[in-house]
């Protein structure tokens, strides 16, 4: 890979981390021992809430807070492994984990923390 488009890539990479980091940051507490994760605080007061309704308005908020949290930690986890790749230098990002085949650079901008070709990833049928 050229070494302006790997450059290109990672500031791509590094921005999408930054953002999706603060994007966490606004409802979850980064958990310190395991990478990538993050837990979700509850919200309102704990479940000390007065009524009923309240609290079902919130277990609901926390339901979906969660689901947001699972679709922006494991992007973030993508992100971020596809940073260290690049980091070690060893040709390793930007090349397929199925087939060993580099993944295409159209491919890898619009989707910077790719993992597969648009062939493995089940995008593009064989022809
Ligand atoms: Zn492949």
């Amino acid at each position: 890979m050229e070494k302006k488009v790997l450059i290109e890539l990672k500031k791509k990479l590094e921005e999408e981390r930054s953002f999706l980091e603060k994007a966490l940051d606004k409802f979850a507490d980064k958990d310190k021992k395991i990478p990538y994760d993050y837990d979700t605080r509850f919200p309102g007061d704990g479940g000390r809430s007065s009524s009923d309704d309240e609290n079902a308005e919130e277990v609901e908020t926390y339901d979906k807070l969660l689901a947001v949290e699972y679709a922006l930690e494991t992007r973030l986890k993508e992100t971020g492994e596809a940073l260290e790749k690049i980091k070690k230098g060893d040709n390793s990002y930007g090349r397929c984990e199925v087939c060993g085949k580099a993944i295409s650079i159209a491919r890898l901008k619009a989707n910077s923390a790719a993992k597969t070709c648009t062939h493995c990833a089940g995008i593009e049928k064989p022809s």
